[in-house]
């Protein structure tokens, strides 16, 4: 059966970092016939509840900085993500968490080291690691969308 990892949030998970969770009961629907291999990066790196975090464009990478104390944070979650994809060597899709900075492929908010915004259409931490695997990658609302249309 194919294998997919996803936000463990978008399962009923109560791991985001105010402790609530993401149900999409039209996506669980549309990957009924897969074997799902959930996935929490920040939960596992930090804990629930947790502060939150923001990607931050740095002048030749891309970093999460922590909203509380402004710490870089990017190294645990790359960790948790290489661990994970090399745990799971049979995955073939990626579905994350819309706008997340860990989850999300192509939705996550980058600002600038002065905290402006740039734009809406980040990859996070996680799913860029995803990608370097070679996994389709996928937000979960776009995902959705295109398997019920
Ligand atoms: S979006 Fe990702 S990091 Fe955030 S709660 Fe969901 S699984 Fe965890």
């Amino acid at each position: 059966m194919k294998q997919v990892a996803i936000s463990a949030c978008l399962l009923g998970c109560n791991c985001r970092y105010d402790a609530k969770e993401n149900f999409n009961e039209k996506l669980l629907q549309s990957l009924k016939d897969y074997e799902l291999v959930p996935f929490c990066p920040e939960d596992h790196c930090f804990g629930t509840p947790r502060p939150t975090m923001d990607l931050v464009k740095q002048t030749d990478k891309i970093v999460a900085i922590s909203n509380e104390n402004q710490k870089n944070l990017s190294i645990p979650i790359q960790r948790y993500a290489q661990d994970f994809f090399e745990q799971h060597p049979n995955i073939e899709l990626f579905i994350g968490k819309d706008r997340s900075p860990s989850c999300g492929v192509e939705s996550a908010k980058v600002y600038d080291v002065n905290k402006n915004l740039l734009h809406t259409q980040g990859t996070g931490l996680m799913a860029e690691i995803a990608l370097e695997f070679g996994i389709e990658c996928w937000d979960a609302e776009v995902y959705v969308h295109y398997v019920n249309n």
